[in-house]
């Protein structure tokens, strides 16, 4: 039952609903109409018939009337009593004269003839120009005559004439059907003398009543006699003569044709007759409203009724079809509409299904991405109770579904916290801007009360007016943990270096003493008097001596910057002031090597720029000595002082050397690189440039280059401008 109820409230099940109600409407309606328009032609056919049957009966009774008017008339009681009498000289004038007054009324009525008939059935007068004795006798039922001379007007039913008549298109036609009024003739006794008789074509009669009482454009009233004969006219002679039911020789129907229903004409049946043929022979009245076979064998609807008076069964009959055409009409609408209801609810169920299910699809699709991540997403209330989670919620916190489901969601939180988190999710709207869409790193408690770092990521959601939070939560222990071990990796490292810095600090230190006792007595060695091998050995020593010494503070200097221990003056500098200092220290190199040194000063007398002066000149120096150690032989070293757009100054030394590769370039800062020179005759120990580099920095400026291969290099030191009389100290 619960089945049946939850299918009818499916969409499929609303649209069998929607169809069987539209069929069941329709059904009702149609069979409404059928009754209705069943009603009404049943009122029609039965009213068609009486009016008929009424009209009939009033024409015949005229015609009676007339006939025993002129029954009782004197001139032809005179003639039928002269005529009996055989008064020669008499009667033939009594006779011209009821001749003509006869006459006059057969003209009038249109009477085919009419006649006097004495008691032995000879003919006393008939309609002039017709041969008395030819005609001695008429050949009528016996009971109608017996009827006739015991005083009652009689009228025969249609019969076939034993005389040629005129039919309708004016030719002589012989056994034409026709019918006659007799009414006796009585002496001064009342005895029965003579019969006046009118023959008269039943068309007279029956057509005009029949004719005019018909439903629609088939319909057919007609009369016949209990053996199924016709005994009016058809309005089918011509399509039953085409149909092989009429022979083609008889002139009409009427009295040609019996009423047999054309399926059973051609077999043994005893009956053949229409199935309101069968029942008429009978003497039955009847009617039928479904439909049967009349005698041309179309399918026919129709009233009849038997009639003493006539003498005969009056029919009336319509096709079917014509009557039931509006039906039929009416009920194909209904049946396309009916099609059309059924094919838009079955296209509309098909387009719903479809659409529903990629619905479907997608939430089943949205389900197993939520049901399979490893990401938790739990569900809240504006409560704070969870209404929903999914799996990796219970492989994170252990915690089944159901147990989770109704709680607060501070249950995944340490106990510490619990409160406070309450206090939060009570007051969302005003801690929400912290909340909502941040990532957030918490502490989750599992359900065995252990502690793991989470991520969550708050998304809040309306649904059904009510508000819903969701929170995305990730466990981030494995990466707390790399966390940890990055930050206490580098802490190590910094502490290896800080240990590293302090023990060339205090190496250097400790070197520069005993190094600078061996180059101080080298030197009073070198005033001694001397064999020319001491002195060699003796300055070998100094060399010696001072290239240590120099290696030594610059190996200090590194170690001082990276500890962040080296200590700058920084004042106002006067660059020409500092670059003239520089080139007597140089001169001896530039002349070995067989240089040629330019000095471009584009700056005012007074500039000044915020550096260290002896740090500065220590940059200078190396770069100028790099310009110079590596140079070719006859090569040119310019040094350019410029001040730059944005108030800086800067410093450059250009050389045409060999210049320095682009893979090189990258790496010409580190300290103790000595790029492609490390296995060259050219002194050095590759950290000169990385002390400059720093040194510039701690200056507040920047040391860069640009060299191309085969084409020398420039290296610039960029140094801020300031006034000469700025003056300020920094330390680090
Ligand atoms: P070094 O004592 O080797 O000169 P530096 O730190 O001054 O140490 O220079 C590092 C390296 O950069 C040098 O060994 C050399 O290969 C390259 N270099 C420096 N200046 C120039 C220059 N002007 N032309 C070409 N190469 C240079």
């Amino acid at each position: 039952m619960k089945k049946l109820f939850r299918f009818f409230g499916s969409p499929a099940g609303l649209a069998v609903l929607v169809i069987v109600a539209a069929i069941t409407c329709a059904s009702i309606a149609a069979t409404y109409l059928f009754k209705l328009i069943q009603t009404d032609v049943e009122d029609r056919l039965v009213a068609t018939l009486e009016a008929s049957i009424h009209q009939a009966r009033q024409s015949l009774e005229k015609h009676q009337t007339l006939a025993r008017y002129w029954a009782e008339n004197p001139l032809i009681q005179a003639a039928a009593l002269a005529a009996s009498n055989q008064q020669s000289s008499d009667s033939k004038t009594q006779i011209s004269n009821a001749q003509a007054s006869l006459s006059a009324v057969s003209g009038i009525e249109n009477y085919r003839d009419y006649r006097l008939i004495d008691r032995h059935g000879n003919v006393i007068l008939s309609r002039p120009g017709h041969d008395v004795r030819r005609q001695a006798r008429i050949r009528l039922p016996d009971n109608l005559l017996s009827q006739a001379w015991h005083g009652r007007t009689v009228v025969t039913p249609p019969f076939k004439s034993g005389r040629p008549w005129p039919d309708k298109r004016g030719r002589l036609t012989e056994n034409i059907a026709t019918m006659m009024i007799l009414s006796p003739v009585r002496d001064e006794h009342g005895r029965t003398v003579a019969l006046l008789s009118f023959e008269l074509d039943p068309d007279l009669i029956f057509l005009p009543a029949f004719h005019h009482n018909q439903i629609g454009k088939t319909g057919h009233t007609y009369a016949i006699n209990s053996d199924g004969l016709l005994l009016t006219a058809s309005k089918y002679d011509q399509q039953l003569r085409n149909s092989g039911l009429l022979n083609p020789r008889q002139p009409h129907a009427a009295l040609n044709l019996v009423v047999n229903d054309p399926k059973w004409a051609d077999t043994d049946a005893q009956n053949a007759l229409t199935e309101m043929a069968v029942s008429l022979s009978q003497g039955q009245s009847g009617i039928n409203l479904q439909g049967y076979r009349d005698y041309r064998g179309v399918d026919v609807i129709g009233a009849w009724r038997w009639d003493n008076s006539l003498g005969m069964g009056v029919v009336t009959e319509t096709e079917a079809a014509e009557v039931y055409q509006l039906y039929r009409s009416i009920l194909l609408s209904v049946t396309i509409s009916i099609v059309f209801v059924i094919a838009i609810t079955l296209i509309a169920l098909f387009f719903y299904r479809r659409k529903h299910q990629h619905q479907m699809s997608s939430l089943h699709q949205r389900d197993a991405i939520i049901n399979q991540t490893d990401d938790g997403f739990v569900t809240i209330d504006n409560r704070g109770m969870i209404v929903m989670t999914n799996p990796a919620i219970t492989r994170l916190f252990g915690y089944a579904s159901d147990e989770l489901i109704g709680n607060n969601v501070s249950i995944l939180l340490p106990p510490d916290e619990r409160v406070e988190h309450d206090h939060y999710v009570r007051h969302s709207e005003i801690h929400e801007r912290k909340i909502i869409h941040k990532v957030r790193s918490l502490q989750g408690c599992h359900k065995d009360g252990h502690l793991f770092p989470i991520e969550l990521n708050v998304t809040p959601m309306t649904f059904s007016h009510q508000k819903y939070f969701i929170g995305v939560i990730r466990d981030i222990s494995e990466r707390h943990s790399y966390q940890q071990a990055l930050i206490a990796a580098k802490e190590a490292a910094e502490e290896a270096n800080q240990a590293k810095s302090d023990f060339l600090a205090k190496m250097s230190h400790e070197l520069r003493t005993p190094l600078n006792a061996i180059i101080g007595f080298s030197q009073l060695l070198k005033m001694d008097k001397l064999d020319a091998n001491q002195r060699e050995s003796v300055e070998m020593i100094h060399d010696a001596g001072e290239h240590l010494l120099a290696l030594i503070n610059d190996v200090l200097d590194l170690a001082r910057i990276e500890s962040g221990r080296m200590l700058l003056s920084l004042e106002a500098v006067s660059p020409q002031e500092l670059l003239g200092s520089l080139y007597p220290m140089l001169n001896v190199q530039i002349q070995t090597l067989g240089l040629s040194f330019t000095t471009e000063i584009d700056v005012a007398d007074d500039c000044h720029v915020y550096a260290d002066y002896t740090k500065l000149k220590q940059v200078l120096l190396n770069l100028l000595s790099n310009a110079c150690k590596y140079n070719r032989p006859g090569g040119t070293i310019t040094l350019r002082v410029t001040t730059q757009t944005d108030g800086k100054v800067r410093i450059s030394v250009q050389d045409s050397g060999d210049g320095i590769s682009e893979k090189m370039q990258k790496r010409i800062f580190e300290p103790f690189n000595r790029l492609d020179k490390t296995n060259s005759k050219i002194e050095g120990t590759g950290i000169g440039l990385a002390i400059s580099a720093e040194l510039v920095k701690l200056m507040g400026g920047e040391l860069g280059f640009s060299s191309r291969l085969g084409e020398g290099s420039t290296f610039w030191v960029m140094l801020s401008a300031c006034q000469p009389s700025g003056h300020q100290t920094d330390s680090d």
